[in-house]
């Protein structure tokens, strides 16, 4: 199989939104008047971000899910994305099953591939997202304000949990394996949530890194600190069990654990009532974790009101 025989097999689709798609040396595109475009690239390198035995079908997902995760981050719809692969070597099952990942999350949520590169060598998916957002109306990192709450949706730790499943670190039980494997494998992208934060959120992020990592960079980018609580961020069921090993544990999870794909936004009180109202139609917790004050780093208190002590924030590449 030729490399343009891959691209039209694999990565060549319908795309009726976009002027030109794959095929030619670039793609064109009409923003819609009014709107800003938003860009975020995001890249899954083998045997970094993930084993190089997954799941193709759920890979293809993964690499694009982690992108939407940042547009959701920004209050913005996605449109577009490209594709750009590094492949040992072209498998027609492998293809298949990443691309269908792939195309089955786009599709979702309208985003039409629109072109991308493809070479040889080790795995690497990187994908560039494009997405359009009111001028002036993305939720930015430097938005928070004292005396915002902090919000965070869904639940945290699930797929740190999940890779210490992989890594023999934790046997859970048969019910939270599948829950965390797929929180890990196949995240959810917070879309619709990010759209509607428009109208209610300060500032907002994405957390890949691990809520603590995350949200020092909406303290730092918005000048401002935080006062967390520990026993009301959102954990899973296994987490909350007793035990000295399980509570080192679920800190580890659910303050620096990566890959969760959550929101963590600030908003002022007087939108308590409109955010929580989201949370059923988007079938989607959300939960009030803490609150901005005024000064630097972000404080973590237990449930007796006393501060936690915390080893590692998140990961970092070069740390
Ligand atoms: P060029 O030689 O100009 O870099 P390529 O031969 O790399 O062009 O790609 C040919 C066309 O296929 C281009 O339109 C490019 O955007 C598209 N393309 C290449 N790889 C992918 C991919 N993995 N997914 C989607 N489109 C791709
Ligand atoms: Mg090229």
């Amino acid at each position: 199989m030729s490399e343009f025989d891959l691209i039209r097999r694999y990565f060549t689709r319908p795309t009726p939104n976009t002027n030109l798609g794959v095929g030619d040396d670039a793609a064109l595109m009409t923003v819609s008047p009014g709107m800003e475009l938003a860009v975020s690239t995001d890249m899954l390198v083998g045997g970094t971000h993930f084993y190089l035995d997954t799941d193709p079908r759920q890979l293809g997902h993964k690499t694009l899910a982690v992108n939407l995760s940042d547009l959701a981050a920004m209050g913005a719809q996605p449109r577009w994305a490209t594709l750009s692969l590094s492949l040992p070597q072209a498998h027609d099952d492998w293809l298949q099953a990443f691309s269908e990942g792939f195309f089955a999350l786009a599709n979702a949520h309208g985003v039409e591939l629109v072109g991308g590169d493809t070479t040889r060598g080790p795995l690497n998916l990187c994908v560039t997202i494009m997405g359009e957002v009111p001028q002036g109306q993305a939720l930015r990192r430097s938005g928070a304000q004292v005396g915002d709450d902090i919000w965070v949706s869904g639940v945290l730790g699930e797929a740190a949990l999940g890779l210490a499943q992989l890594q023999d670190r934790v046997q859970l039980p048969e019910s939270e394996r599948q829950t965390c494997l797929a929180a890990l494998q196949q995240p959810q992208p917070r879309v619709a949530l990010g759209l509607a934060l428009r109208d209610f959120a300060h500032s907002a992020i994405d957390i890949s890194d691990g809520l603590l990592a995350d949200l020092k960079h909406i303290l730092d980018s918005s000048g401002v600190a935080a006062e967390l609580r520990y026993e009301r961020l959102p954990k899973c069921s296994f987490l909350t069990a007793s035990g000295v090993e399980m509570a080192v544990l679920a800190q580890d999870c659910v303050l620096s654990g990566g890959d969760d794909y959550e929101l963590c936004f600030t908003a002022p009180l007087a939108r308590r009532e409109q955010i929580m109202a989201l949370a059923a139609p988007l079938h989607l917790p959300l939960t009030r974790v803490g609150k901005i004050v005024s000064g630097q780093g972000c404080k973590l208190r237990a449930a007796d009101g006393s501060v936690m002590k915390v080893e590692k924030e998140g990961y970092d590449h070069f740390a």
